[in-house]
């Protein structure tokens, strides 16, 4: 083989001298951990801030699904028979679902919650007169602290009322609830003709304090006659004298005792006299209306009984001779 001329050989790409590895100035990890540890408390704070997802879940939370238990924070009795309970409520300082659903019932009128005697499982529906949530946050709990009133009367051989009667201040007791009792929006009625027999106020004072305090509900007009057997029994007698001196123009009160002494109000039952009298100006082609709510003996004689569970029954009574038609009534 002839001496051939060899190609010339691919040149060797040079060898890149090794690019030693970097050394990161002392204290970039320590740099990073404190920017990673910063972030961190910084997400934990808005967190914190913003939501209540650090917090504990918030109890005695208003329930209408489920019963839930509610401590007694204060007892008052009122008349010889009749108490004020005072229960703690609590409310997130962020509106959930469970608030949304607790506001939309109470937005739609009078509204009551069921109280349990958890010893025999058995239940009663109560109005409650107050509630009241606090503005001030309790910002371990994420809460807003309130409470709910009830004016309860103990019937001797009542099942549900002794049993509240029995409740000492830090006993916890269970209820359900808003429950609608009655739907009502501002200016549905001109003018509402309230007639109540002791505890049977709790629904009218609801709603009174509800037009009275609602601005869109400004011309709506109340007379309530209320009748009591003496002038010690008469409930939350102060309160009412208030609210009828600050609105002068658009509550009126008459108040009945069964006996006397009676130093300012009528020794007179809610008979048919006393009633014509007090509805004389209902307007029967308008949209006034009569509520009634009292003892069943009261029910019976103004407007006849109300059957129990749902519906009124027919109208009988005061009310039905002196020529009210149902629709013209609600009882309680
Ligand atoms: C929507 C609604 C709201 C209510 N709100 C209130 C309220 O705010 N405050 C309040 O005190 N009550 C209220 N009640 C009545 C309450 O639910 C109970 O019926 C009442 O406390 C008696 O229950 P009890 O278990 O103690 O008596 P029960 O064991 O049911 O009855 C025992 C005895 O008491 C008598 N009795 C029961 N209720 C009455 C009555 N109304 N009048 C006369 N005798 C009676 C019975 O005839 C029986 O002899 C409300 C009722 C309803 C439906």
């Amino acid at each position: 083989m002839g001496d051939a001329a060899m190609p010339p050989l691919p040149e060797q790409p040079k060898e890149q001298p090794k690019e030693q590895p970097k050394e990161r100035p002392p204290g970039t990890y320590m740099i990073w951990a404190m920017e990673a540890i910063g972030a961190t408390m910084a997400f934990l704070y808005y967190l914190h801030l913003h939501t209540d997802l650090l917090k504990p879940a918030v109890k005695e939370r208003l329930n209408p699904e489920k019963y839930t238990p509610f401590t007694l924070i204060d007892k008052q009795p009122l008349t010889s028979d009749t108490t004020r309970f005072r229960f703690r409520i609590n409310r997130p300082r962020f509106d959930d679902d469970l608030e949304e659903l607790v506001d939309g019932i109470t937005a739609q009128g009078i509204w009551s919650m069921d109280v349990k005697d958890h010893l025999v499982q058995t239940y009663r529906t109560y109005t409650p007169v107050a509630i009241a949530i606090s503005e001030a946050v309790d910002e371990e709990l994420g809460s807003r602290e309130g409470y709910i009133d009830f004016v309860v009367k103990r019937y001797p051989h009542g099942s549900l009322s002794r049993f509240l009667h029995e409740t000492r201040v830090g006993d916890q007791v269970e209820m359900r609830g808003p429950l609608l009792t009655w739907p009502y929006h501002p200016k549905q009625y001109k003018h509402l003709y309230m007639v109540a027999g002791g505890t049977g106020i709790a629904p009218m004072y609801q709603l009174i304090t509800r037009i009275l305090r609602d601005p869109a509900d400004s011309t709506t007009r109340i007379s309530l006659l209320y009748g009591s057997r003496s002038e010690s029994d008469i409930i939350y007698r102060e309160s009412l004298d208030k609210l009828a001196q600050d609105h002068g123009d658009r509550l009126s009160i008459t108040y009945l005792v069964d006996r006397g002494p009676a130093a300012s109000v009528q020794i007179a039952i809610p008979d048919f006299s006393t009633v014509g009298k007090f509805t004389r100006d209902f307007n029967k082609g308008g949209s006034d209306l009569v509520l009634v709510c009292g003892p069943d003996p009261m029910l019976a004689a103004v407007c006849g009984s109300k059957p129990i569970g749902a519906g009124q029954g027919p109208l009988r009574g005061i009310l039905h001779e002196l020529g009210f038609s149902s629709a013209q009534v609600f009882k309680f």
